[in-house]
């Protein structure tokens, strides 16, 4: 969904230089976000170099960023928690809860990167967390 209104925005911009097409664009995102943010659950993001990455490094089991698997940079803290189900639980929700709240048991908690946790809403991402 996300991507199509990128699509969408970016072809106003060419095609446009009015500002209502990009007010109306930015209430439709936020209530995006809201709509996810009731949600306990978010599909985890997935770089398009993951697979590339995954040949390069191969799979270093710590120090890995989840989403596209480059090793994590000095001082990179983030972590993402998941369930069995492959998708992020909301940062208020904790390991015990993941059951009850998500549907799918806590699978635990993944390194990801700064720059690939920022394609992610940050309620879905934890500042840092004991491995
Ligand atoms: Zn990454």
């Amino acid at each position: 969904m996300k991507d199509i209104l990128l699509k969408f925005r970016n072809e106003i911009r060419i095609n446009s230089k009015v500002g209502e097409f990009e007010e109306l664009l930015n209430v439709i995102e936020k209530t995006i976000d809201n709509l996810h943010l009731q949600k306990p659950t978010h599909p985890l993001y997935e770089s398009p170099q993951k697979e590339r990455n995954e040949d390069k490094y191969g799979t270093l089991g710590s120090n890995q960023c989840i989403c596209c698997m480059k090793p994590m940079k000095e001082g990179e803290t983030l972590m993402v928690h998941m369930n069995t189900d492959w998708l992020a639980v909301r940062n208020d929700i904790s390991e015990q809860d993941t059951v009850s709240l998500t549907g799918a048991d806590s699978q635990g908690s993944f390194e990801i990167g700064n720059s690939c946790a920022k394609k992610m809403l940050k309620e879905f991402i934890h500042n840092n967390i004991i491995k």
